[in-house]
């Protein structure tokens, strides 16, 4: 009654006692063929009748030869019915998986088992050396596995087929040939299976690791929708059915997590390749063979980072190994697969509600649970975050609350979500970093009543569209689009300021008209570029001169007013899609073409200042620290009818003077920077204007 191997070691033992017993059968063999050579054959200055009769004998027939070959077979037969009954209780066996995944024949098995001996029993190197006649030939060459394995020479000229660089044994890359091209030896992977480990290719390892599967399908934040789609097709083909897939979303879209989450449902590991690296198309083949080893699912990286060969490749090699490939880029996937099944998947940038729930769940454990609530919303709603960015942003905010040895704060979360939004902005944009407060800001209240209400906007937005329902009812315009207009220095800019300050987003400005006449024709490439880049992290949008592009039309239709019209459309839907704030800026309203005007959510006037606004922002220049003589503001305010942006000049000139001067600011350091700030800017200056108390 034959039994189950108990693992794998006994099933090789096993194996090695018939690889003994065919070592011996053909050194018997051989014994035989010396034992039954005449005298004289030794001698080669003739060739005698004796000898000429014995090399026509065949000698394979003698009954202890025979008796020997029974002997192996039924050793034969013993070790595949354990096999197989091991395999039917389970045990691994890594031999048997090879046979299935690389379908090789017996001789092939048994060729791998001549390989494998001198790597775990030195005899061998003895045994094969004496075979092989040649004390220096102590690796196995493809004439002694014939030997060794075929008991007839028309069973020896069919074997040598199995050495063919088509046949499994070298196309899978099995066995190889040393350096001088004739010894054999066992791939180390290979030998490594056999042993029972099942760690990634060494060679692999620049550029692939195994990723674990996700159990939790909820772990992956991507749509709903899409999600039960693509699991269902998944299903339908199985981990070993040949599908490929091609992932195509923005960088933390959640492709990655969507193929855990694919392979937790399949109940296999899933190996990770980055393509984009340099060794990567060389190793294909390599990285497809692990796939059948650890029995994983391929994931390709940079999918898209490569050209019509990589795809070629790409489609004979899982025409060949079969099994589930995902391919993940941002591009679209150009490239046919005819002969594959193929299915392309657009994965769109997560939404308010996929951004929350991807909050929650990593915000889990870090804060109190209506914290967790409360912070996720916000969070969700301010920062248009990938789930990738969500998780790189909450590292890093728990890194900065590690080095200031405190807990991590909401404030560490904001900091650390600007951050990932996307710095690429900042090359076609001024990024300005908001300083300044309400109280910095001199405005009359009804001004400022509409900046506040912009604040209310953005921040109930989320009860607004989400809770309320909203989100179904509007495709777009859930942006807020504002204008700003008044004079030159009258706070436009300030009161971006004010409020990427007061909602904790970044703010970047684009000067339209430098846009428009450095980019002539390629202005909408380049607001397009400005509106993605500030989509993630919902930042401010601040356009100054916007008059650059939504002027009134002239009636002379050049061809900068032909390009002008495309653009200000452009620019119009683009705002309108915008889930941040885009602010226009500009100095004259009555430059500003109606129908633009008519379409922006918010339209604020920034009036000249009075003389008491004046005063007010002559008085909030100077930081507190300042050394203040005795200044009377209202007289600066009576007598210059200048806006802000020239008094913050002024205020700065003085300041200079003063430090020459003895470190005091005075009225007098104050009187000569304005007369330098009105000689800048070609203003009258009237020596009546001089102060005189
Ligand atoms: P604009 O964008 O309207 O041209 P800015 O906002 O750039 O004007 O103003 C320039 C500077 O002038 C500001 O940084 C601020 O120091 C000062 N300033 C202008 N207007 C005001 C104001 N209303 N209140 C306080 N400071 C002001």
């Amino acid at each position: 009654m034959s039994t189950a191997y108990i693992h794998n070691y006994e099933h090789l033992a096993h194996e090695l006692d018939k690889l003994d017993q065919l070592i011996s059968h053909r050194a018997a063999a051989l014994r035989q063929r010396r034992q039954s050579m005449p005298e004289d054959a030794r001698n080669k200055l003739y060739i005698s009748y004796e000898e000429f009769d014995w090399l026509l004998t065949d000698l394979s027939a003698l009954p202890p030869l025979v008796e020997r070959r029974k002997q192996i077979e039924s050793l034969h037969d013993e070790i595949n019915r354990r096999s197989k009954i091991s395999v039917a209780h389970g045990i691994f066996l890594p031999m048997a998986h090879l046979e299935r995944l690389f379908t090789l024949s017996p001789f092939e098995l048994q060729a791998i088992i001549i390989c494998l001996a001198p790597e775990l029993r030195p005899k061998y190197h003895t045994l094969y050396a004496y075979l092989q006649d040649d004390m220096t030939r102590q690796k196995p060459r493809i004439d002694l596995i014939l030997d060794l394995l075929c008991f007839s020479e028309p069973d020896r000229w069919q074997a040598r087929t199995y050495f063919s660089d088509d046949a499994p044994l070298f196309r899978y890359g099995l066995l190889r040939y040393l350096d001088d091209q004739q010894d054999l030896q066992l791939d180390p992977r290979i030998l490594a299976y056999i042993l029972g480990s099942n760690r990634i290719d060494e060679r692999l390892t620049p550029v692939c690791r195994v990723l674990e599967p996700l159990q939790d399908m909820g772990q992956v934040f991507i749509d709903s929708q899409l999600k039960t789609r693509i699991t269902r097709l998944v299903e339908q083909y199985g981990s070993s059915g040949k599908l490929t897939l091609y992932l195509q979303g923005q960088q933390g879209a959640g492709k990655r997590d969507l193929a855990r989450g694919i392979c937790g449902q399949l109940g296999c590991p899933l190996l990770y390749l980055d393509a984009s690296a340099p060794d990567a198309e060389a190793l294909l083949q390599t990285v497809f063979r692990e796939t059948l080893l650890l029995q994983a699912a391929l994931y390709i990286d940079h999918a898209d980072s490569h050209d019509e060969r990589f795809a070629r490749r790409l489609e004979i090699l899982v025409m060949e190994y079969g099994g589930l490939v995902i391919l993940a880029g941002e591009k679209a996937w150009m490239s046919k697969f005819d002969q594959l099944a193929f299915q392309s998947v657009h994965l769109p940038a997560a939404d308010g509600s996929l951004r929350q729930a991807a909050w929650e769940n990593a915000l889990q454990g870090s804060f109190p649970k209506n914290d967790v609530i409360a912070y996720s919303a916000q969070l969700a709603h301010q920062f248009r975050l990938t789930p990738g960015q969500i998780k790189a942003a909450l590292q890093s905010a728990a890194h900065s609350s590690m080095m200031s040895n405190r807990a991590i704060t909401i404030n560490d979360l904001h900091a650390a979500c600007r951050n990932q939004s996307n710095q690429k902005l900042a090359e076609i944009a001024l990024k300005i970093t908001p300083r300044c407060h309400w109280d910095d800001i001199i405005l009359p209240e009804s001004t400022l009543w509409q900046l506040r209400e912009i604040c209310n906007h953005v921040k109930y937005r989320h009860r607004i569209f989400s809770e309320w329902g909203f989100d179904a009812k509007l495709t777009h315009g859930k942006g807020l689009s504002v204008l700003f207009f008044g004079p030159p220095g009258t706070g436009k800019t300030l009161a971006a300021e004010v409020i990427a300050a007061e909602l904790q987003l970044d703010l970047y400005k684009v000067d339209l008209s430098g846009v428009v006449s450095k980019y002539i024709g390629e202005t909408e490439k380049n607001l397009a570029r400005i509106f993605d880049e500030a989509e993630s992290s919902n930042a401010i949008l601040f356009f100054d001169e916007a008059d650059a592009l939504f002027g009134k039309r002239t009636g002379i239709a050049d061809a900068h007013d032909r390009y002008a019209n495309i653009e200000t459309s452009y620019l119009l839907q683009k705002m309108e899609e915008y889930e941040g704030i885009a602010i226009l800026a500009t100095n004259l309203r009555e430059n500003m073409d109606e129908s633009f005007v008519r379409r922006l959510r918010f339209i604020i006037e920034f009036p000249f200042p009075d003389a008491i606004n004046r005063a007010e922002i002559w008085k909030a220049q100077f930081p507190s620290q300042v050394p203040l003589g005795d200044i009377d503001y209202e007289f600066l305010a009576e007598q210059f009818p200048v806006a802000g942006g020239h008094i913050k000049n002024i205020v700065l000139n003085a300041a200079f003077l003063a430090a020459q001067d003895g470190g005091r600011i005075q009225m007098e350091h104050l009187l000569d920077g304005t007369r330098q700030e009105f000689e800048k800017i070609g203003k009258l200056w009237n020596e009546g204007m001089v102060w005189a108390k």
